[in-house]
């Protein structure tokens, strides 16, 4: 029976943005996020709200747009290009969804490249498959940030990765890759998955499907990420990795809550102060 570590990603997240704390103590000014949320989703409520609480305790401003639900379209772009042009901002945050009369990309794209802290916009996308320095997408760099708590070189493994979305699966296959591992991206459409998910030395399950990765797809001493997150009618909260399977077959594995989840804000606010670095460097 193989020991596994839990990885705490609650503890790792704090420990980071408690040093990023002490370094927003050290910079000449305090970098500033825009925060746009549009409409009145319950869900994006609360994370705004999150977002917005951790900023003020780490020592970075935040300023909420809350929008209606019924903004067209071009004034929503229009806001966003002026808070592009505006140099009291330093990052830029639009909770999505957006209403479904609003092309999401097209807003995304409206966001400077130096303050898109989301790691969104088609210019950061196409900097980190080019393996340029960028802002990267905030869920898979907290997956990289955890698996280098458990190893720190990570080329030659086989990573294998469920899930393709843009703000998860691609991204995350495309670090994987820049840091030489062997990537295979798993899908709707995957045949064999079980098989396939046996070959990994590092899984990462984002599919939203509670606890579909059985014990048995894990092969002995891999490291385990799962990223989905799924709210079951008895009100527990489930990852897509049937986490006591994990132990004893896992080297390392995070748990639901508290594993990746939290990861994600400490990376948005470390991308936020990585952007104010890049608007401000060389002035005064
Ligand atoms: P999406 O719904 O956008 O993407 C899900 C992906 O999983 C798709 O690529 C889909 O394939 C694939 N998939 C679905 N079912 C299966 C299956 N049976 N076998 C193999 N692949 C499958 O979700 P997200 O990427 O946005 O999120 C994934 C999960 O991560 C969700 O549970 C979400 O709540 C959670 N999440 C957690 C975050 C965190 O901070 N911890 C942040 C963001 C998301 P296809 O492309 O073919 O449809």
């Amino acid at each position: 029976m193989q020991d596994t570590v839990i990885i705490k990603g609650k503890e790792i997240a704090e420990q980071i943005l408690s040093d990023l704390a002490e370094e927003v103590k050290t910079l000449p000014s305090a970098p500033c996020l825009a925060v746009v949320l549009v409409g009145e989703n319950p869900a994006s409520m609360i994370y705004v709200r999150n977002k917005i609480k951790k900023c003020a305790a780490t020592g970075i401003e935040s300023k909420l747009f809350a929008l209606p639900d019924d903004i067209p379209e071009n004034e929503l772009e229009d806001l966003i290009q002026n808070l592009s042009a505006d140099e009291n901002y330093h990052g830029i945050l639009v909770q999505l969804p957006l209403p479904s009369h609003i092309d999401e990309q097209k807003i995304i794209a409206a966001i400077s490249p130096e303050k898109d802290v989301d790691g969104f916009t088609p210019v950061n996308i196409g900097r980190l498959a080019l393996r340029q320095d960028c802002l990267m997408p905030c869920t898979p760099l907290g997956c990289i940030t955890l698996l280098k708590t458990v190893r720190e070189d990570l080329a030659g493994l086989n990573a294998v990765v469920i899930g393709r979305s843009n703000i998860v699966g691609r991204p995350l296959a495309q670090m994987l890759l820049n840091q030489n591992c062997t990537v295979t991206v798993c899908h709707s459409y995957t045949q064999n998955l079980p098989e396939i998910c046996k070959r990994a030395d590092i899984l990462v399950a984002a599919c939203g499907r509670p606890y579909m990765v059985k014990g048995d797809w894990i092969k002995e001493g891999a490291i385990v990420l799962d990223v989905g997150i799924s709210y079951l009618e008895d009100k527990t909260i489930k990852g897509d990795v049937a986490f006591e399977e994990a132990v004893g077959k896992a080297a390392a594995v995070t748990p639901v809550p508290k594993g990746v989840g939290p990861m994600t804000i400490a990376m948005l606010l470390q991308n936020t102060v990585k952007a104010y670095r890049m608007q401000t460097q060389g002035k005064k």
